[in-house]
């Protein structure tokens, strides 16, 4: 294993990239950078100047100048993003701006943008959980995953997960969001030719994360003992 040990699991809305990121990261002791949520702290700050992708120039621009700030300590579920200081909470994750989120996405100058800050906290490894992380964020990452689910069981698994989070979403608004979220990302979408791929309709999650800690173990990855103080 060469340079500081990174860990990518990408895959679409729903497929439960983040669930096993976070347990990955947990396990062996790594950051978690959940990439997704840089673009979701940027189209939030876009909805609050009342811009809309129609305006990539103005976007990017705001992009450059706005601070997103990611937690990236998988032990701390207290706050998930802060943009300009400011944590908006649940706002970050509504899903009637499913397709916002996508449009401003795919503005090449904004992910140009993000880039390095998306690899910043990786300076002495990482798990991150994205579309492109074993592509383009990480190419050179030492274990790369890459889930799939149907879109009717992520878009179950998507209203669970909001409401678990105190958010309520019909199932007829969590399979929209979903099937538009597949729609508008599938540019950015690609399994790494190296990515180990997991069918998570099939494998419950404590198989994937068995699945991904071989994988890692593999590669000369091995967990981590809990840090003082954090539960697992
Ligand atoms: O992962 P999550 O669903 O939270 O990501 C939110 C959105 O951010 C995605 O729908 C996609 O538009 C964008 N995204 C991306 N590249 C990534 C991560 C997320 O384009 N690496």
């Amino acid at each position: 294993m060469s340079g500081p040990p990174v860990v990518t699991v990408d895959g679409p809305a729903g497929s439960g990239k983040s669930t096993l990121g976070r347990r990955l990261a947990l396990a062996l002791g790594l950051p978690l950078i959940d990439t997704g949520l840089f673009y979701r702290g940027i189209t939030w700050a876009a909805i609050r100047s009342g811009l809309d992708a129609d305006h990539p120039e103005a976007v990017a621009e705001l992009a450059r100048r706005t601070v997103v700030e990611v937690n990236t300590e998988p032990a701390d579920p207290g706050w998930e993003v802060r943009v300009d200081g400011v944590d908006p909470g649940l706002l970050v994750r509504d899903p009637r701006h499913a397709r916002l989120l996508s449009a401003i996405s795919q503005i090449p100058e904004v992910r140009q943008h993000l880039l390095p800050l998306q690899r910043e906290p990786a300076s002495r490894g990482a798990v991150a959980v994205g579309r492109d992380c074993g592509t383009v964020v990480f190419p050179e990452a030492t274990v790369k995953l890459y889930l799939l689910a149907e879109e009717s069981l992520r878009a179950e698994r998507r209203r669970a997960q909001l409401a678990g989070r105190g958010a309520r979403v019909d199932r007829g608004a969590a399979r929209a969001e979903i099937a538009d979220r597949d729609l508008g990302d599938a540019a950015s979408m690609a399994a790494a030719p190296d990515a180990v791929v997991i069918d998570t309709g099939t494998a419950s999650i404590d198989e994937m994360e068995a699945i991904a800690l071989r994988r890692c173990a593999a590669a000369g990855l091995l967990p981590h003992p809990p840090r003082t103080g954090e539960s697992r």
